[in-house]
């Protein structure tokens, strides 16, 4: 079995309580696929210096926002670990320095808003990658390469950002989107149907990008799962809704037709 290689747009923390288009969608991928062995997550939330992979036994659930209604900081995601991959991933990634983390981080809510939906269970073994912030985006991308191998395992890479995010800009009122966001989503949508990963690695040359990708974190995920991809392989796009200047646009390699 292959293991899908995914990216996620996530929404906000509040995503993780209520139901939506988007969510719906995680869960039926989720029920489309095959069992992950693992999931190996790349979040946006995770940044460092050098590559991390967790290796505890019980990532802890983190709750990295603020200001939010008591509830969220209730939310746990009792996933276990798998110390024995991590150690694997650690040997895969020799060539970036990855280094175990045995406590510092846990499961960020770039990971559980999203699995929550797709393994409510919370019973498949979750680890997390960091996003080095000393690596260029091709070095992310080759990092993507490096874990590709890991699909054919039974695990599940799982990218989670956003293609287009940029809170600094004020939000519009009602449901207006604005029209930078619309259009580098659809532009890199474009890119990713026709394999362009050469392109997608340059993104900061794009037009809109400045706007859509203020900073790298959220969009670098993307890149993961563009490494993890194999030579032909078709992405299946989904979720291709922006929200004022947050895309929740998602692609997936080896999921089934049936779940787009
Ligand atoms: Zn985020």
């Amino acid at each position: 079995m292959i293991a899908p290689a995914l990216f996620v747009g996530h929404g906000s923390p509040r995503d993780a309580l209520r139901e939506t288009s988007a969510s719906k969608r995680w869960a039926a991928i989720a029920a489309a696929i095959d069992r992950p062995r693992a999931v190996l997550c790349i979040s946006a939330h995770w940044e460092s210096k050098g590559v991390l992979v967790t290796r505890g036994e019980r990532p802890r659930t983190i709750h990295d926002f603020y200001r939010f209604p008591e509830e969220f900081y209730a939310i746990d995601y009792p996933a276990p670990g798998d110390p024995a991959l991590a150690l694997k991933i650690e040997t895969r990634l020799q060539a970036f320095n990855a280094r175990a983390d045995l406590d510092s981080w846990g499961l960020d809510h770039g990971s559980w808003t999203v699995l929550r939906w797709m393994y409510p269970a919370a019973d498949v073994p979750v680890l997390q990658l960091s996003l080095d912030v000393r690596r260029t985006a091709g070095g992310h991308y080759a990092i993507g390469q490096a874990i590709a191998g890991l699909r054919e395992e039974g695990v599940m890479i799982l990218g989670s950002g956003n293609i287009v995010h940029n809170l600094r800009v004020p939000r519009p009122r009602g449901d207006e989107v604005f029209l930078w966001a619309g259009r580098f989503d659809a532009r890199i949508g474009a890119l990713i149907e026709a394999g362009d990963h050469a392109a997608l690695i340059d993104y900061q040359t794009l037009p809109d990008a400045a706007d859509a990708v203020p900073e790298s974190e959220h969009f670098l995920p993307l890149l993961y799962v563009l490494g993890a991809a194999r030579p032909g392989e078709r992405p299946m796009l989904f979720n291709r809704q922006v929200l004022a200047s947050v895309s929740m646009t998602g692609v997936g390699f080896g999921i089934p037709d049936s779940a787009g």
